[in-house]
């Protein structure tokens, strides 16, 4: 039995899961077979479906994610979802290991009056839309209002406003939907406003994204100066952090003192801001704010509200807070931070004890931080752990585990299974569709069309 190679369930195919698959397949003692399970018709999750559409150098992650999938013992099990074609149980049966690397699927909540009206949206299902995720191309997104609010401070809240403010012949050229690039295109918007609960220095955003804002062809960038005058706390913060806080703080003073050029658009940056409720009769028609002080708390600013209050009429909002896992059914759950319990990557029951077989990587395992990048670090801290597992003994070899039998469970079921080379079809027709207009490819954005193209 021992002498067969370990088979590894990797369970989530964004950057978190071909990284782990990489470091899994690399490893010659002992060997190892990756399924990488997901549960859409087309892999790298986010690479694919969250990265902006005018940000194509971080699309190129893809790239590697090939190579890996080209290596010896990597089979793609695409449109099976875990939990649903397959159940946990089952995985852990009919492999050695199963990695989770399912990412954060959902968005946290503000939990504020008027959070759910129409026209308020969380950020994460804008650009699932945008990018022809084919479960959120029937969102109604309606445009066709005056202004937006967008509520956070982290490069996802910057992605949207971007996107936002784009212009048809900026969003032409990429791989946006046509459905989006034609709705930001004839929208409505005339300003788009960004709200940060904190003040400049303790923006997530990073710099080179913050700094794009400013070529933006078609909005200008308004910052009130009153903003830019920092607490000593924040000044310190600067001194402390002279690659992000420093650098944002500067370009925010650029774009403080540059004269408006008179675009068509305008997208207000403001700091010290909360929302407290969104406000319409049915629909969104307004976000009430409360403007914060900032508190030094130890080693870190807190934003602590005043009486000060402000009504700002908008018609459409976005929550862009951050990102939130979701509980994989069977697998340890740790609520509170909502990642898979785990130390390291090697998932932990309600004692503390690690559950054999079970692991996890990126954002299911350390929360939705960082860049695609962070991702390799992660991945290989998990994967090393289970090496070592294997080779220890703590990793006991399954009886049942072959790709023979989860291909039979999964053929009983009646699960189509797109492959990797369904996925190269796929893949191979939008870019024929992109090719003759400038594009990286057109995406296929619906199930059907999906999966008719997988079977070529
Ligand atoms: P994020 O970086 O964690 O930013 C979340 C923002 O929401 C912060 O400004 C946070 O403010 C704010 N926030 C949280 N709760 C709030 C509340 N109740 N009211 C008002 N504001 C609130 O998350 P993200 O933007 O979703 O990005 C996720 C990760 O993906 C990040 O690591 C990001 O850098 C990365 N990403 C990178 C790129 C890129 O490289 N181009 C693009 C997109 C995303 P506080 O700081 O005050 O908590």
């Amino acid at each position: 039995m021992t002498d067969r190679p370990l088979r590894v369930a990797v369970v989530g195919s964004g950057p978190a899961g071909f990284y782990a698959t990489a470091a899994l397949l690399a490893s010659g003692d002992p060997a190892v077979e990756v399924d990488m399970i997901e549960r859409l018709p087309t892999p790298w999750g986010l690479v694919r479906l969250g990265v902006a559409p005018d940000h194509p150098e971080l699309k190129a992650a893809s790239r590697i994610y090939e190579k890996t999938a080209a290596m010896r013992g990597f089979r793609f099990l695409g449109n099976v979802e875990a939990g649903r074609d397959i159940t946990h149980d089952e995985l852990a049966r009919l492999y050695d290991a199963v990695v989770y690397t399912v990412g954060a699927q959902t968005d946290k909540r503000l939990g504020i009056p008027g959070e759910d009206l129409t026209g308020s949206w969380a950020a994460t299902e804008f650009v699932a839309w945008y990018n022809g995720h084919p479960d959120y191309q029937d969102l109604p997104f309606d445009l066709g209002v005056e202004r937006a609010v967008v509520i956070g401070n982290g490069n996802v809240a910057i992605d949207v406003a971007r996107m936002l403010a784009r212009t048809r012949e900026e969003l032409a050229p990429t791989d946006a939907t046509d459905q989006a690039i034609e709705a930001i295109a004839t929208s409505g918007l005339r300003e788009i406003v960004m709200l940060g609960r904190r003040g400049p220095a303790q923006a997530a955003f990073t710099p080179p994204e913050l700094k794009e804002l400013g070529e933006l062809g078609g909005a200008d960038i308004v910052v009130d100066p009153a903003d830019l005058e920092l607490d000593p706390a924040s000044e310190a913060a600067l001194e402390a952090d002279r690659a992000r806080a420093r650098r944002n703080v500067d370009i925010l003073r650029e774009f403080a003192a540059a004269e408006p050029a008179g675009k068509s658009k305008r997208l207000l940056l403001r700091f010290c801001v909360s929302p407290v409720a969104i406000l319409g009769d049915g629909k969104v028609e307004a976000i009430e704010v409360v403007r914060n002080q900032l508190v030094s708390d130890g080693g870190s600013v807190r934003a602590v509200p005043t009486d000060e209050r402000e009504v700002i009429p908008c018609g459409l909002v976005f929550r862009s807070v951050g990102y939130k896992g979701v509980e994989v059914p069977g697998v340890p759950f740790d609520a509170e931070r909502a990642t898979i319990r785990n130390d390291c990557g090697r998932a932990l029951d309600a004692d503390g004890q690690h559950v054999p077989g079970v692991y996890c990587a990126g954002w299911i395992k350390r929360g939705p931080s960082g860049v695609i990048g962070t991702n390799k670090k992660d991945a290989t801290e998990t994967v090393e752990l289970l090496l070592e597992d294997a080779r220890t003994g703590r990793l006991p070899r399954q009886a049942q585990a072959s790709a023979e039998a989860v291909d039979a469970l999964l053929a009983e079921r009646g699960v189509e299974v797109v492959v990797y080379s369904g996925w190269e079809l796929i893949d191979r027709l939008e870019s024929e569709r992109g090719a003759p207009h400038g594009r990286p490819r057109i995406k296929l954005s619906s199930w059907d069309e999906l999966l008719r193209a997988a079977r070529g």
